[in-house]
């Protein structure tokens, strides 16, 4: 095992509790805009759609098919008229309010907090996101977990998104890492680890739903307890 001194961590599904939050969310914007008055779409249904949609435009923005302001505008213009709402029916200022109410979500995923302090002494600790700077910094504030971390680092801060390796390099500048002593933690297979890998970056593959796979990894865990095994 290498000495390691700096832990670079995605936010969105490795510590920020993105499920839970956005279920949360979207049962507010579903009671807000009072989708049950239609009675076309149940709050389950709003909540897959939302899913589907959500991860299909991410995909295309990790990709670098769409920029952030088509990600946000059209998010809830497609999910509506999936569930059948006419166009001139779709309430303006949706997209605003999801934006408002989603990053002010506490929730993080299990032992994310004993994790952190565990780590805390041992190492400098750093965000690598591919979301967005202005709601990046609410999560880490309304989930108690900014004072961790030095470095944060977003796919709109910094010009470059994961799986580009320039984003690993700026980070690691950023942070003074190199990479013999810098090491990336994250949930997503495609910009993560793929990522971590384009940069020649050590790695840590955080796979909570046991998602199979064929790539070979350095390190895969299945809950963040384990990190205090290997680090
Ligand atoms: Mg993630």
């Amino acid at each position: 095992m290498k000495k390691y001194q700096h832990i670079f961590f995605d936010l969105d599904h490795t510590l920020w509790d993105f499920d839970k939050n956005t279920v949360e969310t979207i049962r507010e914007i579903y009671d807000i805009y009072d989708f049950s008055k239609w009675d076309f779409f149940t709050f389950h249904e709003f909540m897959e759609v939302f899913r589907e949609v959500n991860n299909h435009l991410w995909d295309k923005y990790n990709h670098g098919f769409i920029d952030q302001m088509e990600l946000r505008n059209s998010r809830f213009g497609i999910i509506l008229e999936k569930l059948g709402v006419a166009a001139e029916n779709i309430p303006q200022g949706i997209g605003k309010k999801y934006l408002e109410l989603s990053p002010i979500k506490p929730n993080v995923l299990p032992f994310t907090h004993d994790m952190l302090a565990y780590l805390k002494p041992k190492y400098r600790l750093h965000i690598l996101s591919n979301g967005f700077v202005d709601v990046q910094h609410t999560k880490l504030k309304a989930s108690k977990i900014h004072e961790y971390f030095e470095v944060i680092i977003t796919s709109d801060s910094s010009g470059f998104r994961k799986p580009q390796k320039e984003i690993f390099e700026f980070a690691m500048s950023q942070a003074g890492a190199t990479i013999d002593n810098a090491l990336m933690i994250g949930d997503n297979l495609d910009t993560d680890i793929i990522g971590a890998q384009n940069a020649s970056m050590d790695h840590v593959f955080f796979n909570p739903n046991k998602v199979k796979h064929q790539l070979t990894l350095m390190h895969e865990i299945h809950s963040l307890k384990e990190i205090m095994h290997i680090l």
